[in-house]
This record gives structure tokens, sequence and C-alpha cells, in this order.
């Protein structure tokens, strides 16, 4: 890609400069400007770990690794929506206010943050966590960190970034016997 391919489009979508056409995802990129006057970069992709997470019906809330935690609360999945449908922004709208990387059923992912830079490396962020996840799941003796750890962990993410505490992953505590989180709706097909 070069300078020359980029297309600016204004709030509504409508193209105010470039040569190419607007991308079919514009909907769902507006919706999280719409609904996060904080965020100023967004990144969209499909990188393979973490979509086949996503295409397994599978969200990477859960607690494996601390520094995740910290940087990125959890990582819910979204339900599946037609790209560049209201279907998908339907789906994505309840879970963007409260987190900065979502993943998107049978499609891909999406990070956003302050800048652009911080965006794409979130992005990265999933996808190193979704390799990590799938060890972990492959060794098959995943040790969650427990809810009290999950706190402790959240109040240094508050403190550090002064985000919003609802973000914090599912804890072991509330993980049933067979590993899956007790509490299922809104992030899990
Ligand atoms: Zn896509």
């Amino acid at each position: 890609m070069r300078p020359s391919d980029l297309v600016i489009v204004d709030m509504e979508g409508k193209r105010v400069a470039g040569t190419r056409r607007v991308s079919s995802e514009i909907l769902m990129h507006l919706l999280i400007y719409r609904l996060r006057p904080d965020v100023h970069g967004i990144v969209h992709a499909h990188p393979p770990i973490a979509t086949g997470f996503a295409a397994s019906g599978l969200d990477l809330n859960r607690p494996l690794v601390c520094e995740v935690v910290v940087g990125l609360g959890s990582i819910p999945l979204a339900r599946y929506g037609t790209p560049g449908t209201p279907e998908l922004s339907d789906a994505l709208e309840p879970l963007i206010p409260h987190h900065d990387a979502i993943l998107m059923a049978n499609h891909g992912v999406v990070t956003y943050g302050p800048s652009l830079e911080s965006a794409y490396m979130k992005m990265e962020t999933v996808e190193h966590f979704a390799k990590i996840a799938l060890v972990t799941h492959v060794l098959g003796n995943a040790q969650p960190l427990g809810e009290k750890e999950v706190e402790k962990l959240n109040e240094v993410r508050h403190r550090y970034k002064n985000s919003d505490l609802s973000r914090k992953p599912v804890a072991a505590d509330d993980l049933a016997s067979n590993g899956e989180p007790k509490e299922t709706a809104g992030s899990r097909r």
C-alpha cells in the first residue's frame, strides 16, 4: 500500500479524498468512532490464530496471561454478521464501549485506541495471546488466574489507563468444571 491508495471519508462514509473505493467495512469503522470519542485509530485484520478462535465460536476471555489482562482486559466474541451490513454493526455495538479488541465470528478481529499505532499494537497482542491460548489448550492443563488476582491486575490497569473496570475477563473461579465460563451470555454464540 502507498499513501496514494488511502481514501479519506467523512463521518457519513462519503469519500472526500482519494481515488479508490471506500472499504465495504466502513460502517464498522464509523460506528467505533461514533461510540468511542477517545478512539483515533482502528485496525481490522484476519490474523489466522485469533480468527480460528472466532471461527470456532470461542472468545479470548480467559485470564491466562497477566500482561494481557492489564493491557486489554477481556477479548469478547461478537456474533456473525455479513460484512458491510447493519447486521455486523448490531453485533459489535454493545461490545464497543467496554472493550478495545473484539473477535468477530467467522470473520476476524478489530482493535482500536487513541492512535493508529496503539490500535496496531493491540492487534499484535490479540494474535500473540491467541497463540498462547492455543498452546495452553493443546497442553490441556490451563491454569487461568483466579478472581482475586484478576481484581489486582484490573486495579493496575485502572491506575495505568483510568479505564473501564467492567472489561475484566472471566476469572478461574467463574469457570465451570469443563473450563467454560459459567456465564456465557453475550460473548459466546
Ligand atoms: Zn474483514
